[in-house]
């Protein structure tokens, strides 16, 4: 089968420092392979979205050498397709209304009853919908940060796959257009690492294939939380890529000196010599 990798970015700003990294990541595994690389906008969230980054996100990947093998799947154009996977889940009995605020269930320790809501409305307020999980493990090997186990219950419980607002969760549109675009291996940011398993639950209850999963490290800031554009991280400047993109290859473990005059030339360079193996594990400060 032909390796397909993807990157998947929220517009929720700018493309930042941290998602740099997780896009030459998964493009240097896909070109590794021999395979294709796409990118998936993942626009689900509008009230999370700022205006203009999609566009924004699109055009700097390219002035960065990173182009994508194919046309960018949006996921606002993809409510179809997340219908169609609620109404099986819903037919399979896998999901239940709650009407639950936070407090009602952060008195029962974020537990429901028997796959119930435990506030069930007096009035006609909308629900969000839960998928039911097993008290059940899931077990799975991250190619970079190996062997992982998740007891579901315990760490997600009974999870929102679709807001009160209708609006579909992440953890279902990412499964249902992985799925969608044949993925064979998802690399990211080891920030996801632990929704893995939720999506790895998904993808067997809606009798999707299980990609292969390598969790990159993440660049964190001084405190050791995670870079990101909503916390008001620095945009990478597309007039000026190559600082940072050297930045992101040493980031991720790998050579950064080879000369080379523009991304798509460094990129190439470090693709002829990539070994996956040789990725950094540990995020951390990339400064540090
Ligand atoms: N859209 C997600 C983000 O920007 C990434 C999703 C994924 O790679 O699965 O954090």
């Amino acid at each position: 089968m032909t390796y397909r990798g993807r990157f998947a970015p929220s517009p929720t700003g700018p493309l930042h420092f941290g998602s740099l990294v997780a896009a030459v990541g998964s493009w240097l595994c896909a070109r590794q392979a021999g395979g294709q690389w796409l990118v998936r906008m993942e626009d689900i969230d509008p009230p999370r979205e700022v205006p203009g980054s999609a566009r924004d996100i699109l055009a700097t990947l390219p002035a960065f050498g990173l182009v994508a093998d194919g046309p960018v799947l949006f996921q606002s154009t993809r409510r179809a397709a997340y219908d169609a996977a609620f109404e099986q889940l819903r037919a399979a009995g896998e999901v239940f209304p709650c009407w639950c605020s936070r407090s009602d269930l952060a008195a029962t320790g974020g537990l429901h009853r028997d796959g119930h809501c435990i506030a069930p409305p007096t009035d006609d307020r909308p629900p969000a919908w839960r998928l039911r999980v097993p008290d059940a493990e899931i077990a799975f090997d991250d190619a970079l940060q190996g062997p992982q186990r998740q007891n579901l219950r315990e760490v997600a419980g009974d999870f929102v796959i679709r807001r009160v607002e209708g609006y579909y969760a992440y953890q279902l549109a990412c499964v249902v257009d992985d799925a969608f675009q044949d993925i064979t291996e998802v690399a990211r940011g080891a920030d996801l690492l632990d929704s893995t398993p939720r999506q790895i639950h998904l993808q067997r209850v809606l009798g999707l294939p299980t990609p292969t999963y390598l969790h990159l490290p993440l660049a964190c800031d001084a405190e050791g939380r995670k870079l990101s554009k909503s916390a008001g991280a620095g945009a990478v400047d597309p007039a000026d890529p190559m600082p940072a993109l050297r930045r992101a290859l040493a980031f991720l473990g790998l050579p950064h000196d080879p000369p080379a005059a523009t991304p798509a030339e460094l990129l190439s360079a470090t693709s002829r010599c990539f070994n996956r193996n040789d990725l950094a594990r540990r995020s951390s400060h990339p400064d540090g």
